[in-house]
């Protein structure tokens, strides 16, 4: 499974409010007017297995609760990169786990990483699985998405880098809902 490497940061809160081992995807095209991350695209590239994955989720824990895929852009993976994603998750036995892609038109994502979301989703470790989608604009304000539990908890949110851009949620622990907010209507 190739990844660019160093990046396996804790990613501390931001734009969700748990600890996260974040994965950079290997390619992408760069087209994205704006784009923040063509640094990604020079930094090293390194195989890992499913199994060293785990060893280094692991070695974060107890800090880590998920996974983030993003960076460089998921839809271009292949079907056994996005296989080895799904048997790390399943051994790694992450609660969470978060993919971005610049992708606007669902009818876009591959057929490949349509069938892994549908075969994460299955996976009984897992409790949150939600796909951020759409292309970064530099100019928009960010969207929040906060989600409401059933019982007395706390909501908690995540936030979309752009008003453009959605989410799409497999799996929640919150059956109740989420809501949407921009960032006007906040107050
Ligand atoms: S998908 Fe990400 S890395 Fe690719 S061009 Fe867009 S912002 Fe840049």
């Amino acid at each position: 499974m190739l990844l660019r490497y160093p990046y396996f940061t804790n990613d501390i809160g931001g734009d969700q409010p748990w600890h996260s081992m974040k994965l950079i995807a290997p390619y992408c095209d760069f087209l994205c007017a704006g784009c923040q991350n063509r640094h990604l695209g020079q930094a090293e590239l390194k195989d890992f297995s499913p199994e060293s994955l785990k060893g280094i989720y692991e070695s974060l824990a107890p800090f880590v609760e998920g996974v983030t895929i993003g960076g460089l852009e998921v839809n271009f993976c292949d079907f056994g990169w996005l296989q080895d994603l799904l048997s790390f998750i399943n051994g790694a036995k992450s609660p969470k786990l978060l993919i971005y892609t610049r992708q606007s038109d669902w009818s876009e994502l591959s057929e490949s990483l349509q069938y892994t979301l549908e075969a994460l989703s299955e996976l009984p470790t897992l409790e949150f699985l939600a796909v951020k989608y759409g292309r970064y604009l530099a100019d928009r304000p960010k969207r929040i998405e906060t989600f409401i539990p059933e019982a007395d908890a706390t909501p908690w949110s995540l936030s979309l880098a752009s008003d453009n851009q959605f989410l799409k949620i497999y799996k929640s622990p919150c059956p109740g809902t989420h809501i949407t907010k921009l960032p006007w209507q906040s107050h």
